[in-house]
């Protein structure tokens, strides 16, 4: 290669697989300025803007499940929350134009989430950017971003909003890469789920060309730029062998994962909705490792028991006589629920989450432990306790499980006792694992990873630190593992650590024999531990 045929390649970080050839389309946030009317014509602009926005996210809605569903459905409820729309029209009829109020009171909210409220969780607070530019673009009449996109175009911005994801028609374009984020972001996730090739953490974008042939390599988290022919061959390269693997991953999808010497691996899957189930076909999984309950709560008020039970026992029916894993509320640090999770911790990673929460709120503990033995009855289900530090804390669970099921005795309802287990994800029940009564392990390495290497998850600036090679975080992994194995129990692992092919080795190797992943992972995972000795 001759020194004009060298390509320019700006690293990031790989956020969502495959490779992307296409023209770099570089987004602007710049909006033309508007010339303010009077405070009437402004609250009716304001009106529309509303109504507009809203019924672009209507329309989202219904093409959107599980995690984009659930963003779309917070945003719209805030479009019409009194103590947003308040303080606008107060700002408006005081002489500010629509624009300017809208700012003002979202960025009020947005620094609230992340200051006082808890650092709230990035994704929160990007979901309430995302819904601020939203009303702007209707305000300044400023045409969709979809409707600009060249066929081909690999979108590159600063950051983008979930919304402004599900907004995009991705079978025009055909790659993402951003300036921050993390890869695991709900921008990120939906990429994944859609399988739309991302990198985040470009840094400055200065350094990108618009309008450029670019190459994106979501599985390298690199932008290549250079000359078009040899783009291209790369690309070829690139889709080949990742045509090859998807072909591969979804055969294997269907049988069980082996590693070459033949050792039986478990593979499970994480879900949240669970209407993301009815497009998952039971025999790609030995199970379910986790089941996050937090969308039963997003709404902020508390599902009742029969509800809760009606969710469970979909998924335990879906299941097969599968294992499922139902972690109990884990709400709190970078998921927090309105009205439930303590208001103004100057640390929520660090504050009342998790099991934590629920040992403050006993009464809705008591309900979910409740659904969840009812649930128990068709399949065998397992509780699984979030974010725990001390053996006490485990015993004051277990006191309350064994509550909850003698008072379905005394009532009569239908019940089982489920299996009560951990997740490990600090680095005190990593230390201590072989002290604990528990009848299962669940690895969460999200958290335990922020907590070893002390890098916030929500933090991007802190994504290539946040390492889940490092050796202090395999090391804790490592020992659970062990303590597990003398214990005679299971041990998995459900972060998105699990999901990740090129740890497989390192986790295999530490004697892990569950996975749990995303659906839309299982066979890269079952590809990786099938090239494991
Ligand atoms: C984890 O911490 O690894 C985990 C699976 O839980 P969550 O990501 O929901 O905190
Ligand atoms: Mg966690």
């Amino acid at each position: 290669m001759n020194e004009s045929d060298a390509l320019n390649v700006v690293k990031g970080l790989p956020a969502s697989g495959g490779a992307a050839l296409g023209v770099s389309h570089v987004l602007r946030t710049e909006r033309l300025r508007r010339q303010p009317g009077t405070p009437e014509e402004e609250l009716e602009l304001f009106d529309s803007a509303r109504a507009d926005s809203d019924a672009g996210l209507q329309e989202l809605i219904e093409q959107s499940c599980d995690l984009g569903g659930e963003i779309l459905e917070f945003q719209s409820l805030l479009l019409d929350d009194d103590s947003i729309t308040g303080p606008v029209r107060s700002r408006i009829r005081a002489g500010e134009s629509a624009d300017e109020a809208w700012t003002a009171v979202l960025n009020g909210e947005i620094s609230e989430y992340e200051k006082s409220e808890s650092e709230y969780l990035a994704s929160r607070s990007s979901d309430l950017r995302d819904l601020r530019e939203r009303v702007l673009r209707s305000m300044s009449a400023e045409g969709l971003r979809k409707s600009k996109f060249d066929q081909g175009a690999i979108i590159v911005a600063e950051a983008l909003g979930p919304s402004e994801f599900l907004e995009i028609d991705w079978s025009r374009a055909a790659g993402l890469a951003l300036a921050g984020d993390s890869a695991t972001g709900h921008v990120a996730i939906l990429a994944r789920s859609r399988s739309v090739p991302m990198i985040v953490g470009l840094g400055d974008l200065g350094q990108i060309a618009d309008k450029s042939a670019v190459l994106l390599d979501g599985e390298a988290g690199s932008l290549a730029f250079g000359p078009v022919r040899q783009l291209e061959e790369l690309h070829a390269e690139l889709s080949s062998k990742s045509r090859e693997d998807r072909e591969i991953a979804q055969k294997i999808a269907l049988k069980p994962a082996r590693t070459k010497s033949g050792r039986r691996i478990s593979v499970l899957i994480n879900i949240g909705d669970p209407a993301a189930l009815d497009e998952v076909d039971p025999r790609i999984c030995d199970g379910i490792g986790l089941v996050r309950t937090e969308f039963l709560f997003a709404g902020g008020e508390l599902p009742s028991e029969d509800e809760q039970t009606r969710q469970y026992e979909r998924i335990v029916r879906w299941a097969q006589g599968r294992p499922v894993a139902i972690r109990t509320l884990d709400a709190g640090g970078d998921k927090p629920v309105p009205g439930l999770t303590v208001e103004g911790e100057s640390n929520p990673f660090l504050g009342v989450r998790g099991l934590r929460l629920s040992l403050l709120n006993t009464e809705s503990f008591r309900l979910q432990l409740r659904a969840i033995a009812r649930s128990a009855e068709l399949g065998p289900v397992k509780a699984m306790l979030p974010m725990v530090t001390s053996v006490g804390e485990f015993a004051a669970a277990s006191e309350h499980l064994d509550a909850a099921l003698a008072e379905l005795k005394r009532e009569a309802v239908p019940h089982r006792r489920p299996e009560l287990g951990i997740m490990v994800e600090t680095p005190a029940a990593a230390l201590t694992a072989h002290d604990w009564p528990t009848d299962f392990y669940s690895i969460g390495s999200n958290d335990l990873v922020q907590y070893v290497t002390a890098c916030a998850r929500d933090n991007p600036k802190l994504a290539r630190l946040a390492d889940p090679a490092h050796p202090a975080v395999l090391e804790l992994i490592g020992r659970t593992i062990a303590a597990a194995k003398k214990r005679g129990v299971e041990a998995s692992l459900c972060g998105e650590m699990a999901a990740m092919p090129s740890m497989a080795p390192a986790l295999i190797e530490l004697g892990l024999e569950a996975f749990s992943v995303d659906p839309s992972s299982v066979g890269r995972v079952k590809m990786a531990i099938a090239e494991t000795e």
